[in-house]
């Protein structure tokens, strides 16, 4: 909740959110056409398999299919147990860094749920379907801080929760790029499941959680359930083989006090380098991240700029 409250969206006001017309895929594409521009190639569906590193120095990547790509410098924005446990020999890290890596702990309880609704929402306390101010907001569902607290409780208790608690929103109210005109989509950030779920499909489980949840909207709005043309349910199993988020953990890592400013992901390496020469690091698990915020990404390309810079400077005065 503190994260949620810190961030801005430039405008100055604390806490506020904003949504990319053409939803998330828009902003990858702009973020790729500018890349292009300055002349970068983008791959996609290029899987890394290694890192390639000679006497502690980066010097490329080998892709599934064994491409080799060399390159002097390497950035990788992925989670921090993908490139460091996986994608590196052990033998080529300090062990004590190894094993901050290790103990890096990346659990998740989050549930997302998206709906496809024929029409609004239709709130007892406020009627109608026809779009209005209180649409366009969070459509929170916390009636009480003991709601949340229980439902937390029961995750922790290695039960998903029977009423969860949902941070949702329907940016078709703002943004009718993403969807057909009369139809919206609500989108719901849910919790909590036993993060344990991370570790199988749990289908059937999910079903009956997004059951319960949409039951507690109905309550506040009866139409809702009849609304639904399509559900998308996304747990923490489906977060990780998807997205390859360890864990389900949307930011590569908990935001918990002992994981946050120096000590993100390693104390000694929350400046965006690591041990190895040449290989750099911008995942949302470096301090500033997570979020869609640009952050660690314009932080890890300052700190390359910066060494190129030292190295020709050295270079001169040598
Ligand atoms: C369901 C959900 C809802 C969210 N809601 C919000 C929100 O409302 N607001 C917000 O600010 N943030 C939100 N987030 C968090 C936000 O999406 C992340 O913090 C952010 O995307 C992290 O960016 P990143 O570049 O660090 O990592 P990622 O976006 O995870 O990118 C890492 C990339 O590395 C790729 N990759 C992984 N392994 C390999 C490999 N071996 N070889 C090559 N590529 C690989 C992945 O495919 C991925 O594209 C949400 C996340 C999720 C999952």
């Amino acid at each position: 909740m503190a994260h949620h409250s810190i961030g801005d969206v430039g405008d100055g006001k604390l806490g506020s959110w904003g949504y990319p017309e053409g939803g998330m895929g828009a902003v990858s594409d702009q973020i790729r056409a500018s890349a292009v521009e300055s002349g970068a190639t983008v791959r996609t569906d290029a899987r890394v398999e290694h890192l390639l590193i000679t006497r502690g120095k980066v010097t490329g990547a080998v892709l599934a299919g064994g491409e080799e790509v060399l390159a002097p410098i390497v950035v990788s924005a992925m989670h921090p147990q993908t490139t460091f446990l996986k994608h590196i020999d052990s033998g080529d890290l300090p062990p004590e860094f190894v094993a901050d890596i290790k103990r890096w702990r990346s659990r998740s309880g989050v549930v997302k749920i998206n709906l496809a609704l024929a029409e609004l929402p239709n709130f007892t306390a406020d009627p109608g379907s026809n779009q209005q101010e209180h649409h366009t907001g969070s459509v929170e569902m916390a009636p009480s801080v003991e709601w949340i607290e229980e439902a937390f409780q029961e995750a922790r208790q290695g039960r998903p929760a029977t009423r969860p608690f949902s941070d949702s929103v329907i940016p078709t109210t703002f943004d009718r790029t993403l969807c057909p005109e009369g139809t919206h989509i609500m989108s719901l950030f849910t919790q909590w499941v036993p993060h344990e779920w991370a570790d199988a499909p749990h289908l059937e489980d999910l079903e009956a959680y997004a059951d319960r949840m949409i039951d507690c909207y109905a309550e506040f709005a009866p139409n809702i359930k009849g609304a639904i043309l399509h559900r998308d349910i996304i747990g923490p199993y489906q977060m990780e083989q998807e997205y390859g988020l360890i864990g389900g953990n949307i930011f590569h890592g908990e935001l918990s006090a002992e994981q946050l400013f120096h000590m993100r992901p390693a104390p000694g390496y929350a400046d965006y380098r690591t041990p190895i020469r040449g290989l750099y690091q911008a995942s949302s698990a470096t301090h500033g991240g997570g979020g869609v915020c640009g952050i660690p990404g314009r932080q890890a390309a300052r700190a390359v700029l910066h060494d190129r810079r030292n190295a020709r400077w050295s270079r001169r005065t040598q």
